[in-house]
């Protein structure tokens, strides 16, 4: 059945402290900067923020899905903003950020998918920051290959797109994606030519060990090179509920299993957000 309190001691923050993260911290409030990792209110700030590493979303706040685990709004979301891309770029550079994360809402409702921003804004960071490194996380446009294409010609350094859940449990966490979908515009990807995509999976919403291994299994298959593993936790009551709290041995466990198949990285742990030590992904 599911568990609704008490939450086992290995998933209690850590508090943030560090001088890297407080000066970024002034800057975010100064500033008014919008991250998903203050947003999002993220265990890791300290020690991302300390490492150089932010993540931004994109196209608004107003997502036209409605995944049963993720905490941001479903509706009519809000006109596209040209300025976007100089503005996060803006961002980026004011936080000093080493390896930015974008991720963004999907926009089904929009022809382009968002991809005309989505390559505006990896131009506009690489331009003002030319140092700075970049993971796009990005939905999976309706499998449409003309509008990746713009991830693709943009080409940040590492691309990922997040699986979420083992094959069975795909209806039930993301209603309107599909599992074999998502593993084709990650093969598509890489045989593009890009040299890193990844991909991440929530563990405790009803998973077997069997269908995680699967999961990987069919990940390897479709070329990825990097894999985030983490426990899932119900954002609000009205969203899914936690079935288990993973037992930091058996993240451990899947970690071991995942190098062994060939990843080049597998984060695997309680905490473990799919852009955790994202800055150390850069092999
Ligand atoms: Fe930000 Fe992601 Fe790090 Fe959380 S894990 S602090 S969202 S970069
Ligand atoms: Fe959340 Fe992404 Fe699903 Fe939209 S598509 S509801 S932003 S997880």
């Amino acid at each position: 059945g599911a568990i609704s309190t008490g939450k086992p001691k290995w998933l209690r923050v850590k508090l943030p402290t560090g001088q890297n993260y407080k000066k970024v911290r002034s800057l975010v409030q100064n500033y008014d900067l919008h991250t998903i990792c203050e947003s999002g209110n993220c265990p890791n700030m300290g020690e991302c923020w300390g490492e150089g590493t932010a993540t931004f979303m994109i196209l608004g706040n107003v997502c036209t899905r409605s995944c049963g685990f993720c905490a941001v709004a479903t509706g009519r979301p809000d006109t596209v903003d040209w300025d976007e891309p100089e503005r996060v770029a803006r961002s980026v550079k004011l936080m000093k950020v080493k390896h930015c994360v974008l991720t963004s809402v999907d926009r089904d409702d929009l022809r382009d998918g968002g991809s005309i921003i989505w390559k505006e804004t990896v131009q506009a960071v690489r331009r003002m920051s030319p140092g700075t490194t970049m993971e796009t996380l990005i939905p999976d446009f309706k499998g449409e290959w003309h509008n990746i294409d713009r991830i693709v010609e943009a080409a940040p350094e590492i691309v990922s797109h997040n699986m979420e859940t083992v094959r069975r449990l795909t209806r039930q966490v993301r209603i309107q994606a599909q599992y074999d979908r998502s593993l084709a515009v990650l093969r598509y990807l890489k045989d593009q030519g890009l040299p890193r995509t990844k991909s991440g999976i929530m563990l405790g919403l009803g998973e077997k060990e069997e269908e995680v291994i699967q999961s990987l299994k069919d990940l390897r298959e479709a070329k990825v090179d990097i894999v985030t593993l983490g426990q899932y936790l119900q954002p609000t009551p009205k969203h899914l509920p936690v079935q288990e709290f993973v037992r930091p041995e058996q993240f451990e466990k899947y970690k071991e299993i995942g190098l062994d198949m060939g990843f080049r990285y597998v984060e695997s742990g309680p905490l473990v957000r799919s852009s955790y030590h994202a800055e150390r992904h850069m092999f």
